[in-house]
C-alpha cells in the first residue's frame, strides 16, 4: 500500500477488538442486506454470540446474482480436471443459471427452508452448483469429503440427518474411477436416518443401481428445470448456512454449524484484507470441497468478492508435478492457496518443474493446514521467487485466526510462524491450569476471548452442551475459547505453533510436547520427516516413540547407527527424558488426504488398539508398515 494515509495493522486490529461493533458494522457494509440488522452482536446469552441479528440477506445472492450487473460474462468458476481431461469456465450468468436448475431440483425432490442436504461429491461443479442452490433456498448443507468411506459417511448422515443426499456415481483418482454410489448405499444400509431422495450426477464414469423412487438422475430434473427461476430467499443472518464437520484427527468429528450473515462479512473481508484479492482478479485454492479450506475459499470467498475460483480435481503430480503451475500459467491465476503437504510433495519432484511456466499473474502463496516446516517454506518462496504466507485457523473458525495480511505491507511473512492475530480474534496465550496470560516468549495454550468475531461456528450442530463444553470450560472462570493447541508469541507479537494439546505426553512424571521432539528430530541432517507418539508403559506412564523417514542420502547407511545418532541429538538438545524409547525408520507416514498426520491411528497400533476409522488414509502401506518397523527396533 503506497497511500502513507491508509489505516496499519495495528490500528485497524485495535479498533476490531476494542469497538467490535463498529468495526463490524463497517465491515457489513461490502455485503448486500434485505433488511438491517436490529444489533450488530447479541451479547446477551455468551458464549454464543448471535452476529447481525435480524438481518436478512442470503449468500447466494451476495456470491452470484449480485455480480450480474456488472459480471454477467466475467468466468465465475473455472473447472479443471486432470482426472478427466474436462476443462469449462462459467460465467457469472451461466454459474446463476445452473444454481437455478440445481435449486429447482433440490426444491422438487421436497427440499425446503431449514432442511440438510448432504452433498457426498467429487470436485465437479455440479457439487458447488449444489452448494449454492441449498443456501439460495436457506436449506443447510452438509458437504461431506469424497474420500470418506461407508462408516464416517453413515456417522455424519446420522448427524445431519438430511432430506436430500446428492452424489454421483465416481470420483476419481490418479486416473481411476473410485464408485461413490455403493458407498453411499453401504452408508445408508448402517445409518438409521434415511433421506427422502438420492439425487445422482452421473458423469458416466461407472455404472450405478437405481433404487425406486428414492435415487434419482440429476439429468433427468436438469432438462425438466433448464429454464427454472429460483428467487433466493431471505433469511435471517444467523440462520445457518452449512454443517461441516471437523477432521476428526483428534477424536469423535464435530459437527461445525456456520451462520450466514457473519460469514459473509468476515469472508469478503478476509479475502480482501488477508488475501488481497480483488474483483475480477483469479483465485485457485487446490484444497477440497469436502474441507473448510473449499468451503470458504474455493467457493464463497472468491465469488462474494467477484472473483474468479479455479475448481480443481487431480492431484499435485499428474500428469506431472508442474500441474498447478500449469494451470496458474493457462489461466493468470492471481492468488494460490494449498497446504504445505502438496509443498513436501513438490519438493520431491525436479526443481526445473517449477520453472517450465510463466508465473507473472502469482502474487503470492498462502499454505495452511499443517505447521509449515521452516525448510519447505523458504523451498517455495526461494525457487519460485513469491511470498509464503502460513496462516493458522481452524475448521471451526472458517478463515484465518494469524496470517500477515497482504493489505497490511509492514507486517512481514517471517518463516516458521503464521503471523499477528487477524481482525477480531483476541488472541491470549493462557496457561494450561489457571489460564493466566504467559508472559512473552512462553508456551501457553492459544485461546481466544469472548465474542469470536463474525463467520466462526456458531455451535456444534444440535449440540449446544457439546459446543460450551467442548470449546468454553477449558477455564471455568473465563470465558475463552480454546484452541487446543499450543503457541508462543515473540516480543514483536508474531506467533508460533507448537502442537496440539493433546499430543502431550507423560513420561515419568515430565509433560512433554510430541511436536517439541519432532522438531528436534527433524533438524537431524539425516531425517526427512517424523511423527512422535506416546505409548503406554508400564513403568513410565507413557514413553515417546519416533517414527522416522529418513532422506534418501541416509537410507543407504547403517540403521542402527542412524537411530543411535538420532538418539544422541535428541540427548543433546531437550534431554534425556525426551529421548524416545524407540527409533523405528519407515519409508512413509501415515496421513490424510488432507496431509495431516495420522498420530491417534500410529498411537493405536503401538498400543495393540483397533487404529479406528481409516478411510481419508492417503497411503495405506504407511500404516502397514508400523508394526514391522517397531519389531525391528
Ligand atoms: P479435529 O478437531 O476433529 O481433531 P482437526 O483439528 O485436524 O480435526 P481442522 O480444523 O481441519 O481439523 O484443523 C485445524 C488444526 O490444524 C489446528 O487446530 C492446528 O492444529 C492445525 N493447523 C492449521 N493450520 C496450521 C498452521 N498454519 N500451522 C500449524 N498448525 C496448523
Ligand atoms: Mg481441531
Amino acid at each position: 500500500m503506497s497511500d502513507s494515509t491508509a489505516p496499519r495493522y495495528a490500528e485497524v486490529y485495535r479498533r476490531s477488538v476494542e469497538s467490535p461493533e463498529a468495526f463490524w458494522a463497517e465491515q457489513a457494509q461490502w455485503i448486500d442486506w434485505r433488511q438491517p440488522w436490529r444489533q450488530v452482536l447479541d451479547a446477551s446469552r455468551p458464549p454464543f454470540a448471535p452476529w447481525f441479528p435480524g438481518g436478512l440477506t442470503n449468500l447466494c445472492h451476495n456470491a452470484v446474482d449480485r455480480h450480474l450487473e456488472h459480471r454477467a460474462e466475467q468466468a465465475a468458476l473455472i473447472y479443471v480436471s486432470t482426472e478427466t481431461g474436462i476443462e469449462t469456465r462459467f460465467s457469472y450468468a451461466q454459474l446463476h443459471r445452473e444454481v437455478q436448475i440445481m435449486a429447482a431440483s433440490l426444491q422438487a425432490l421436497g427440499v425446503e427452508q431449514g432442511d440438510r442436504v448432504l452433498i457426498y461429491m467429487p470436485m465437479i461443479p455440479e457439487a458447488v452448483f449444489a452448494m449454492l442452490a441449498c443456501v439460495r433456498i436457506g436449506a443447510v448443507h452438509s458437504v461431506v469429503f469424497g474420500g470418506f468411506a461407508s462408516v464416517s459417511l453413515a456417522a455424519r448422515i446420522e448427524d445431519a440427518q438430511p432430506k436430500v443426499i446428492v452424489s454421483a456415481d465416481a470420483g476419481s483418482r490418479g486416473g481411476k474411477a473410485v464408485p461413490y454410489k455403493p458407498l453411499l448405499d453401504a452408508a445408508l444400509q448402517q445409518a438409521q436416518h434415511q433421506p427422502q431422495h438420492v439425487l445422482i450426477v452421473d458423469r458416466g464414469l461407472v455404472g450405478w443401481s437405481r433404487q425406486q423412487p428414492r435415487d434419482v438422475s440429476y439429468a433427468e430434473l436438469r432438462v425438466r428445470h433448464a429454464q427454472a427461476q429460483v428467487p433466493c430467499v431471505w433469511v435471517d443472518a444467523t440462520h445457518p448456512s452449512y454443517i461441516l464437520y471437523t477432521s476428526g484427527t483428534t477424536g469423535k468429528p464435530k459437527g461445525v454449524q456456520r451462520d450466514t450473515g457473519g460469514y459473509a462479512v468476515a469472508l469478503h473481508m478476509s479475502m480482501r484484507l488477508i488475501f488481497g484479492g480483488k474483483p475480477g482478479e483469479t483465485f485457485f485454492s487446490t484444497s477440497d470441497i469436502g474441507w473448510v479450506v473449499g468451503h470458504s475459499y474455493i467457493v464463497y470467498a472468491p465469488l462474494l468478492v467477484g472473483m474468479t475460483t479455479i475448481l480443481y480435481e487431480g492431484t499435485p503430480i499428474r500428469p506431472d508435478a508442474a500441474v498447478f503451475w500449469r494451470i496458474i500459467e493457462q489461466y493468470r491465476a492471481n492468488l494460490l492457496f494449498s497446504a504445505p503437504t502438496a509443498m513436501r510433495v513438490l519438493k520431491r519432484h525436479d526443481p526445473a518443474l517449477l520453472h517450465r511456466h510463466d508465473l507473472s499473474s502469482l502474487r503470492a502463496i498462502f499454505l495452511a493446514g499443517e505447521p509449515l516446516d521452516e525448510p519447505t517454506g523458504s523451498w517455495v518462496a526461494q525457487s519460485l521467487g513469491k511470498p509464503v504466507i502460513d496462516n493458522y485457523w481452524q475448521t471451526e473458525t472458517g478463515w484465518p485466526m494469524l496470517a500477515t495480511p497482504q493489505a497490511f505491507p509492514e507486517v512481514a511473512a517471517r518463516p516458521g510462524s503464521p503471523g499477528v492475530p487477524m481482525p477480531g480474534y483476541k488472541v491470549c496465550l493462557r496457561n494450561e491450569t489457571d489460564g493466566a496470560a504467559v508472559a512473552v516468549g512462553e508456551k501457553g495454550v492459544l485461546a481466544v476471548d469472548w465474542p469470536l468475531p463474525p463467520g466462526c461456528l456458531q455451535t456444534v450442530w444440535g449440540d449446544d452442551a457439546r459446543f460450551q463444553h467442548t470449546y468454553w470450560s477449558t477455564y471455568p472462570n473465563l470465558q475463552v475459547y480454546s484452541t487446543f493447541d499450543w503457541g508462543r508469541q515473540d516480543a514483536d507479537g508474531y506467533y508460533t505453533i507448537l502442537g496440539r494439546t493433546d499430543d502431550v505426553i507423560n513420561v515419568a512424571g515430565h509433560r512433554l510436547g510430541t511436536r517439541e521432539i519432532e522438531e528436534c528430530i527433524s533438524a537431524h541432517p539425516a531425517v526427512a520427516e517424523v511423527a512422535v507418539v506416546g505409548v503406554q508403559d508400564a513403568l513410565k506412564g507413557q514413553a515417546a516413540w519416533a517414527f522416522v523417514v529418513l532422506r534418501p542420502a541416509a537410507e543407504a547407511l547403517d540403521a542402527a547407527s542412524q537411530q543411535d545418532a538420532i538418539a544422541a541429538h535428541v540427548n543433546a538438545t531437550l534431554g534425556a527424558v525426551a529421548r524416545p524409547q524407540r527409533i523405528c525408520l519407515v519409508t512413509a507416514l501415515p496421513k490424510t488426504r488432507s496431509g495431516k498426520m495420522l498420530r491417534r491411528a500410529i498411537q493405536a497400533i503401538c498400543e495393540g488398539r483397533d487404529p479406528g476409522d481409516l478411510s481419508t488414509l492417503e497411503d495405506p502401506l504407511a500404516l502397514q508398515q508400523i508394526p514391522d518397523a517397531i519389531a525391528r527396533t
